[in-house]
């Protein structure tokens, strides 16, 4: 204000000469440096008019400095790579399952070169994506015949759709279930065409109530894998095998939504019993479904596999063609699948199962090796401490099944008044490092569960980074 010169921003035309400028010309292109010095100019020009600004803070030299901050933040990719610390393996937000090595280079051949995605190179004539895969699911699930589509909802959604469209569909109460936002049985039904016909009641539902509910309108007997809650105590519910006969009896199919479904026995590496593909197919249900990304360790897929009849109606329904799977979901696909064949193996090559099956000591041995590093750098305001902690499986499965692991414990020493900021600052921080590291609040301390810290090296080179607002 006191100035007794005007102060004016210098020009664009000046700006885009001035040598600080021209590399950020040659690195991000000059219609991107145009258009972001246009934008900061824009910014400054009412502080320069008011007089607040002084002229260091509108040289060329600072110009540049501050556009090229910008650029190189947009020019960031948005799709970033994080530490997940949560605890919980199979997190749909941090994007499910890690593929293996060989589902990585079948997904870059599948990225980089033409391949036989419709083409029969047999007969030279044109082929069916499915058929890539089929034979592989077929083997692993018994199925007599498969179709994939993008993921499970889609997958519950066509079949849905395919087998019961204007009739009724019967399922118990307690099977009508909504998961993770949007994905509700009750709305997908009623999207699919299929008029729903509860039974039973949330706790308990008999064979006599899908019996008796049975009649001229019924189209299929739904069954749901009640993924994400479990309901205890009194409770009753209808084998498969036994609601599969009386489905049969009256000439309707039973199609069961396994949800996660795992392809082996996961007890064989001391995991909590989830239902097999397998054994739902042997108990006679007709179509079954299940996700690509979740327990099965693959890419985001909704396979069906059941009855040779009941998949071709399905395969034929035009919907299929809105919710195919892409070449690199098959490339993936095909690959995790091929290492089911070595079960003994599978633990150590299928990167959700060899986390999941992490043993503990091993990660409180990380924990412990960790904790002072840690220590040091968040400094005399933070007790860091190696503690034996829970996580969870994830993506439904399993829904109170602990994983035991464990975790750095953060707890701020201050008074419970300051607790709550002090964590969220910590959280942010953690958010704000080059590769974010997500972690989880609980019990007035931050938690972050080691089970899935693979790549120490890289957690460790950006600590010294880590900078707590107070
Ligand atoms: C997870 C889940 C779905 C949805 O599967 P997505 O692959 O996430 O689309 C459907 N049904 C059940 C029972 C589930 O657990």
């Amino acid at each position: 204000m006191s100035s007794s010169v005007a102060l004016r921003l210098p020009s664009i035309d000046g700006l885009l000469r001035h040598p600080a400028c021209a590399p950020l010309a040659e690195r991000y292109g000059r219609d991107s440096l145009l258009t972001g010095l246009r934008q900061l100019l824009d910014e400054l020009r009412p502080g320069v008019l008011s007089g607040q600004l002084a002229a260091v803070e509108i040289g060329p030299e600072v110009l540049a400095g501050r556009v090229g901050e910008r650029l190189a933040q947009q020019q960031r990719s948005q799709v970033r790579r994080v530490f997940n610390l949560t605890g919980t393996v199979l997190h749909t937000n941090l994007g499910r399952a890690l593929l293996p090595e060989e589902a990585i280079e079948a997904v870059q051949m599948a990225a980089r070169y033409p391949l036989n995605l419709e083409f029969d190179l047999a007969s030279g004539k044109r082929g069916d994506r499915d058929d890539l895969i089929e034979g592989l699911i077929r083997e692993l699930t018994g199925a007599e015949a498969v179709t994939v589509v993008n993921n499970n909802a889609a997958a519950v959604l066509l079949t849905l759709n395919s087998l019961g469209a204007r009739k009724e569909g019967i399922i118990s109460r307690g099977e009508l279930i909504e998961i993770g936002g949007a994905f509700r049985i009750p709305d997908i039904m009623a999207r699919a065409g299929v008029r729903l016909h509860e039974v039973g009641t949330t706790n308990r539902t008999h064979a006599r109530d899908y019996q008796a509910a049975i009649g001229p309108r019924s189209g299929l007997i739904m069954r749901v894998h009640a993924s994400n809650y479990s309901i205890e105590g009194f409770t009753a519910r209808v084998a498969t095998a036994e609601l599969a006969e009386l489905a049969h009896a009256h000439g309707l199919p039973l199609l069961e939504d396994l949800g996660s479904g795992s392809l082996l026995d996961l007890t064989r590496w001391g995991l909590p019993a989830e239902p097999t593909v397998r054994q739902a197919l042997l108990d006679a249900a007709d179509i079954v479904t299940f996700s690509g990304d979740k327990l099965l360790g693959g890419p985001q897929a909704g396979l069906i596999v059941g009855r040779k009849e009941l998949i071709a109606k399905i395969k034929k329904n035009p919907l299929k063609r809105a919710l195919r799977v892409d070449k690199l979901t098959l490339a993936a696909l095909e690959a995790v699948l091929g290492l089911y064949r070595d079960p003994d193996r599978l633990a150590e090559r299928l990167p959700s199962l060899r986390l999941l099956t992490r043993p503990q000591a091993d990660i409180h041995a990380q924990a412990l090796r960790l904790q002072p590093l840690l220590a040091d750098v968040l400094g005399e305001v933070w007790q860091v401490s190696a503690v034996e902690a829970l996580g969870m499986i994830g993506s439904g499965s399993q829904p109170v099944a602990r994983l035991p692991s464990a975790a750095l414990c953060c707890r701020p020493q201050v008074s419970k008044r300051w607790r709550g900021r002090y964590l969220l600052n910590l959280e942010a921080a953690l958010r704000g490092l080059p590769i974010p590291v997500l972690g989880r609040i609980g019990d007035d301390a931050l938690w972050l569960d080691l089970r899935q810290l693979d790549d120490e090296p890289a957690w460790l080179a950006q600590l010294p980074q880590l900078q707590v607002d107070r």
